[in-house]
């Protein structure tokens, strides 16, 4: 198992490993945030914002303060803070950021 540190919830993914260890999960590698320093994706985040609670409507024409704002939340990985986003497109492009050559099924 694979778990990816970001800055501002570090402590979270230790506490997590401690407990999936107990459980009797001994393979668990740790690994930087996959999406720290990707500013290049910062339009791509702001895109799949949420903009009002409990409207489907997305962020399609976010305005370039927006879009500041997702490169120095990418830069300084202040990733789990902030915006909500589509689950499913956010949890898409993390996982286009991964790390390649690494056979994520074996590390159950
Ligand atoms: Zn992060």
């Amino acid at each position: 198992m694979r778990l990816f540190f970001c800055n501002q919830e570090k402590e979270i993914t230790l506490k997590a490993s401690e407990y999936l260890r107990k459980w009797g999960i001994r393979n668990i590698t740790h690994s930087p945030c996959p999406i720290k320093e990707k500013t290049d994706s910062a339009l791509n985040f702001a895109t799949i914002r949420i903009i009002r609670p409990g409207s489907p409507d997305l962020n399609v024409n976010p305005l370039s303060a927006e879009i500041r704002f997702e490169e120095k939340r990418l830069r300084e990985c202040r990733c789990g803070k902030g915006p909500v986003y589509d689950g499913f497109r956010y949890a898409e492009l993390v996982r286009s950021h991964l790390p390649q050559g690494i056979d994520y099924l074996a590390e159950k």
